[in-house]
């Protein structure tokens, strides 16, 4: 992978912004308004949502059972095209494939599909590069191009749907679980993601109706957005990019943390469990030297139990080093001793696999290459 800070930031960059609305930007109303000013009645507003949501197409000419004559106008008002593949690459035996997008005005984007017995995953970007500018994450680095519209973020989640049930990522499978890990900070882009969760959750014909238990919002801790979403009525899994137990060090692994403390982020994971009555998920990347130590282990786990009881479980990742940064995972037995001493405290605690790793697939690496 080409190191992103080392390209241009501009060149040739078209003009930025979000695309023309999309059938998937609208509610149930909006859609039957759109409908109605195209001159159609409502009835047709529904069966273009099961064709959406339901069969996973947003090609008009696909939709047969809609008057030829009203085809062309639907299409170009409702359906513009929103995410043009440019390409796709897999590994891990093809279980993990990754997909880069250009959307309407050239921005680039990304998203993993994985594989897994039980379940199959996709990994989603709520935002066009990512302003929060954590050093270990190659996202990061690149800065914030622009916010995604809800349905550039929905579309994600049609096309993998759709690409899984025709088998085009080995078996014919159905896609079961969303986590927007990819690309953005989605409580920075609040309003659009949420709206995106509804759509993702909700039952055919309104949504795709991918469990809420399944979908995981993950943020580097925007503390009042976070009491925000428990209060929206959503029992999506909340993942919270801690990574340090301490202000000090958490000052510079996730810059936010100037502004939202670690006691507020976990007083604030605290208000989300209590009210969705959801074990919320504790991310933590594990760096050779920099936040693995044995003592670190005991304050995670002492804080953890403290703020969250046992609503709570940490996930250990493995750092994925970023091209040109002297940052490297902790050695095997540094990471055993990290999960030895919080489970002591009682609190859950497993280690993340990295799928993706040789695509520049895998956690932080979700920064397009040719940009
Ligand atoms: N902005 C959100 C979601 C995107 S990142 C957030 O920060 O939570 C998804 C997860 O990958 C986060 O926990 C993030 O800290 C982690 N991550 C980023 N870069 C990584 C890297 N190089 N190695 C391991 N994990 C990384």
């Amino acid at each position: 992978m080409v190191g992103v800070s080392s390209l241009p930031l501009v060149f040739d960059a078209p003009k930025r912004g979000l695309p023309p609305k999309h059938f998937a930007d609208l509610d149930e109303q909006g859609r039957i308004e759109a409908a109605a000013e195209l001159g159609l009645p409502k009835f047709r507003a529904n069966q273009l949502a099961k064709h959406y949501y339901g069969r996973l197409t947003a090609d008009v000419q696909e939709m047969t059972d809609l008057p030829a004559g009203a085809r062309e106008d639907v299409a170009r008002t409702l359906f513009p095209t929103l995410m043009t593949p440019v390409r796709h690459i897999s590994c891990d035996d093809d279980s993990t494939r990754k997909t880069l997008w250009r959307l309407h005005d050239g921005t680039l984007l990304e998203s993993v599909l994985m594989r897994y017995p039980e379940r199959n995953t996709l990994c989603i970007s709520s935002q066009a590069g990512c302003g929060m500018a954590c050093p270990f994450c190659a996202t990061g680095q690149g800065g914030l191009d622009r916010n995604l519209s809800t349905a550039e973020i929905v579309d994600q989640v049609r096309a993998a749907a759709r690409a899984l049930r025709d088998g085009e990522v080995g078996e014919p499978g159905r896609l079961s679980n969303i986590v927007f890990m990819g690309m953005g900070e989605p409580l920075a882009n609040y309003r659009r993601v949420v709206d995106a969760v509804r759509k993702i959750t909700s039952p055919a014909p309104d949504g795709f109706g991918i469990s809420a238990r399944s979908v995981t919002v993950s943020t580097v801790g925007l503390a009042p957005a976070i009491r925000r979403l428990a209060d929206e009525g959503l029992s999506v899994t909340l993942a919270v990019s801690l990574h340090t137990p301490d202000d000090e060090l958490r000052d510079t692994l996730v810059p936010v943390n100037n502004r939202w403390s670690v006691a507020e982020v976990l007083e604030a994971a605290r208000y989300y469990a209590d009210t969705t009555g959801r074990r919320v998920s504790i991310e933590y990347a594990l760096i050779r030297d920099v936040n693995d130590q044995p003592w670190r282990a005991d304050l995670l786990g002492r804080k953890l139990r403290s703020a969250l009881g046992s609503l709570v479980h940490v996930n250990l990742i493995p750092l994925n080093p970023t091209p040109g940064s002297e940052w490297d995972a902790s050695p095997k037995p540094v990471e055993a001793e990290f999960v030895r001493r919080v489970r002591e405290h009682g609190v859950s605690c497993t280690v993340r696999d990295t799928r993706g790793q040789e695509i520049a697939a895998a956690c932080g690496q979700l920064a397009a290459e040719e940009k």
